[in-house]
């Protein structure tokens, strides 16, 4: 048995032998029993009002102190509380965790009531959907959203997909907004800022609209010719000389089309160059240079080409050619007849650097930042009349990028343009060529 029991036994023995011997000596038994256990009955009471008057206090006082047997059960009644403490703290650090890590998470946090009032929100919800804790707690986050698709989607109660709305914050962002419900029909939202994506998922159906756009006229203007010439009983030998360049033309331009686009699609998903060669660019320059005088053909532009010898780069042949070819058709396409086209390849400041210096129509100063968007003209009508696709620059802008270099253009409208491709030390060499791996 319990030590604390036996001792509160041997008392009750005790008391029954003092009352029996008392009894015994004055013959008054039950006087000296009832005087006994009277005293016995009122410590107990005793102890039983102070425990009553704690769990009155509901916890705040403190335990109180006794011998013996209630002293065990006060002692397992500290025991109990502290026990109760120390989970009520690993439970208060963990709920903390949680909430400093909802708080620094870069997507809104915002849990609402089951009657849809904010009962706590991290700082990103100011940031994204202009909910403000603890400004804004209580209050129905319908009435501060006030976005009536936000509203319906709240109280249609299908949460299975997201919504992607303006940010509430800030109108210029999008902001795809989860919700879901937990517990005792709480709610959390999540607000994740999703503009980036949605400028991307634009631009991807901008650009299927340019090519489409791109591919039609020349697909309706050899359909037609092809109508026409199945249809005609009899043709004049020049009609149909004069049909046929119509249809190489266009032919030749959807060729063109289909080339450039499968040139970027390689560029943007290739991934970076395993092995890059020592690229001698004074003979691809020479090379495209002689191109360049039978593309310029009646229009005789003086072309030259000063290129510093032995200065080779680092990159891929391939991918060069494409864009210096670029560069150096576009001169062509926007010099007028006679005009002069000079090209350089020499060291400068620590970069190496390829120029195309034209004396052409220039380019004013408000489409210079545009220039390398894909299918951006200046003037389209000049531009596809001149075989342009509008993706040169593009290209260039691509190939430049896998070789670390950037490009730079200025230009005089009226007087000339100026493309320089500057590429950094780390892609120069000077010595005869080498492959690396
Ligand atoms: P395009 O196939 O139309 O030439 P690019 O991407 O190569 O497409 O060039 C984009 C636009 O930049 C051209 O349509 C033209 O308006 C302008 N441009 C490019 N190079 C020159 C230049 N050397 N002189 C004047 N304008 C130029």
């Amino acid at each position: 048995m319990h030590a604390s029991l036996w001792r509160e036994v041997w008392i009750i023995f005790w008391i029954t032998l003092a009352s029996l011997l008392i009894g015994l000596a004055s013959g008054r038994y039950f006087i000296a029993a009832a005087i006994g256990f009277g005293f016995y009955i009122v410590v107990q009471l005793r102890h039983l009002n102070s425990l009553y008057r704690w769990l009155l206090s509901r916890g705040s006082a403190e335990v109180p102190d006794a011998e013996g047997l209630w002293g065990d059960v006060f002692a397992e009644i500290r025991k109990l509380m502290k026990q109760a403490e120390q989970r009520e703290d690993a439970l208060a650090g963990m709920a903390q965790r949680f909430q400093n890590a909802a708080s620094a998470m870069p997507d809104a946090v915002v849990i609402l009531t089951e009657h849809d009032e904010i009962e706590w929100a991290n700082r990103n919800a100011a940031r994204w959907l202009g909910v403000r804790y603890p400004r804004d707690a209580g209050m129905r986050l319908g009435n501060l959203l006030r976005d009536p698709e936000f509203s319906r989607y709240l109280t249609r109660g299908d949460f299975t997909e997201p919504l992607e709305m303006p940010s509430p914050a800030n109108a210029e962002n999008t902001v795809s907004i989860q919700i879901i419900p937990f517990g005792a029909r709480q709610k959390l939202v999540l607000g994740r800022d999703v503009t980036h994506l949605h400028r991307l998922e634009q631009m991807r159906r901008t650009f299927v609209a340019n090519v489409s756009h791109e591919l039609r006229t020349p697909i309706t203007v050899l359909a037609g010719f092809i109508e026409t010439l199945s249809d005609l009983p009899a043709i004049q030998q020049d009609d149909l000389r004069r049909y046929l360049a119509t249809m190489q033309d266009q032919s030749l331009r959807m060729q063109r089309l289909v080339d450039d686009l499968l040139t970027l699609s390689r560029l943007e998903t290739a991934p970076p160059h395993r092995r890059e060669d020592a690229v001698a660019i004074p003979a691809l320059l020479a090379g495209l240079l002689e191109q360049a005088e039978i593309l310029s053909g009646e229009a005789h532009h003086r072309l030259t080409l000063d290129a510093q010898p032995k200065l080779k780069l680092l990159g891929s042949g391939e991918e060069l050619h494409s864009a210096f070819s670029n560069l150096i058709i576009n001169a062509i396409r926007y010099t007028p007849a006679g005009g002069e086209i000079r090209l350089r390849w020499w060291m400068e400041d620590d970069q190496a650097r390829f120029s195309v210096t034209d004396t052409g129509e220039g380019i004013a100063p408000e489409h210079i930042p545009h220039l390398t968007e894909r299918f951006y003209r200046v003037d389209t009508a000049r531009s596809r009349a001149s075989g342009g696709t509008g993706l040169g620059l593009s290209i260039v802008k691509h190939v430049l990028a896998r070789h670390d270099a950037q490009l730079q253009i200025e230009s005089d409208p009226g007087h000339g343009s100026k493309f320089t491709c500057v590429f950094p030390a780390a892609r120069v060499l000077r010595e005869p060529a080498i492959t690396i791996d």
